[in-house]
């Protein structure tokens, strides 16, 4: 069928994305971590729950490891997902975490991560979350002159130096990046051209410089683009430290690595990346020669380890379609539901868990439990037949979906959470 035939056919099925490798049946069912999906959700108690898997994580950081620079630092992003369990078994795994908020620093400290581990970033903090960070003796990424005062200040009232890396808004983006996050006006970090004279004023008013931190950007597919976005930060990098007068301490080269969400979808070429970095890292100018260099990453490294599994509670049709209503939703999968920064929806990978061996059999439409017609799923999926009881499940839930959804919406409160 020709692609202007099956524009115009209302009732053809629309490609879910592509299922992450790794999930194998056992006996018909999905399976996580070498257990079956009912069992889970037995062990659990009840649906709807995200099951993050312990194998799937370390398999993504052993590869990751296995490509990038032996001297490059990974760290974690934590916004991406911040649950304890996973927070905790991540600090096996990465060199550092990377928090936006005073909340997730308490959560680190509540599993024990110590602050010499951690670098916080974020366009408003407020005194208190900075209070709290330099305390810790976490590394401030500064975001402004503000920022900067009221760091000094507070590192004099506490009498601690602060450690403190400056944010820098660069004067490009990641081409290809899903969600922008440099590059002309934004509320991100300190344009380009101020930042040597702040590092200065840093230094002078007694804080301990920790570097720069460059973020341009999130979700992109194309290791072209995060090479040309690496060689673009190392250049600014080293023109700031020439500036400052001093060799950059560390450098965190942002991050960016996207997962393939929809059909179509390329896994990101991780070994260019690692040789492309490998060779920039083999003739780095004097000013970055002893710097110690990091990537952060968020959903690269937990969101294809994430399967949020809903049960399957009417089924039905209406003007000749199949409605799989489940008791899950956006208030858990924002994401999926297409509502999160999405111009078009798409749909996400999902299986029917409880048959995830079977042909397909139907076209239906897998939609939530929420009063509103935003709740859905996926749209024309090709499916095995499935019958009330039956668990569904959205993969790559492991970045953004319990802790970037709103749960509260209809009083249906937050979901369960397991590591397997
Ligand atoms: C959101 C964010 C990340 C993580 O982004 P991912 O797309 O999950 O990798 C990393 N660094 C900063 C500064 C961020 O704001």
């Amino acid at each position: 069928m020709s692609i202007e035939r099956r524009r115009r056919d209302p009732n053809a099925a629309k490609p879910l994305g592509p299922i992450p490798q790794g999930f194998e049946p056992i006996d018909g069912e999905l399976a996580i971590s070498g257990r079956k999906a009912s069992d889970l959700v037995a062990e659990a108690g009840d649906t709807p729950l995200f099951v993050y898997s312990r194998d799937m994580l370390d398999a993504r950081m052993a590869a990751l490891r296995a490509a990038m620079p032996e001297s490059l630092s990974i760290h974690y992003a934590v916004k991406a997902n911040p649950h304890p369990d996973v927070i905790a078994h991540m600090a096996g795994l990465v060199d550092g975490f990377d928090l936006a908020s005073g909340g997730e620093l308490a959560i680190l400290q509540g599993v024990g991560i110590d602050g010499a581990h951690i670098s916080f970033a974020g366009p408003g903090k407020r005194p208190r979350e900075i209070r709290a960070a330099i305390a810790a003796g976490v590394t401030l990424n500064c975001e402004s002159e503000t920022e900067a005062e009221r760091a000094l200040e507070i590192g004099r009232e506490l009498g601690i130096e602060p450690k403190v890396a400056v944010r820098v808004n660069p004067d490009f983006d990641m081409r290809g990046s899903g969600m922008k996050m440099g590059g002309g006006a934004k509320q991100f970090g300190l344009d380009a051209q101020r930042v040597p004279a702040l590092i200065r004023h840093l230094i002078d008013g007694g804080a301990q410089w920790r570097g720069l931190h460059i973020y341009t950007g999130s979700q992109t597919l194309e290791a072209d683009a995060v090479i040309e976005t690496q060689g673009h930060v190392l250049d600014l990098a080293a023109r700031i430290a020439r500036e400052v007068g001093q060799p950059c301490p560390a450098l965190n080269l942002g991050g960016g690595f996207g997962i393939p969400y929809f059909a179509g979808n390329e896994p990101l070429d991780i070994a260019a990346i690692g040789a492309a970095l490998g060779d920039r890292f083999a003739n780095l100018p004097d000013e970055l020669a002893e710097t110690e260099m990091a990537i952060e990453l968020g959903r690269y490294l937990v969101g294809e380890a994430g399967v949020y599994l809903a049960q399957i509670v009417d089924r039905k049709e209406s003007h000749g379609e199949i409605f799989l209503i489940t008791d899950g939703g956006l208030h858990h999968q924002l994401a999926a539901s297409g509502n999160f920064g999405a111009v078009v929806r798409r749909n996400y990978p999902l299986a029917i868990a409880t048959r995830f061996d079977a042909p397909t059999a139907e076209i239906a439409n897998v939609v939530g439990c929420l009063c509103t017609p935003l709740d859905r799923l996926a749209d024309k999926a090709e499916l095995p037949r499935a019958e009330v009881g039956d668990l569904i499940a959205v993969f790559c839930a492991g970045a953004y979906g319990a802790s970037a959804s709103p749960m509260h919406f209809l009083g249906q409160g937050p979901a369960l959470e397991m590591l397997v």
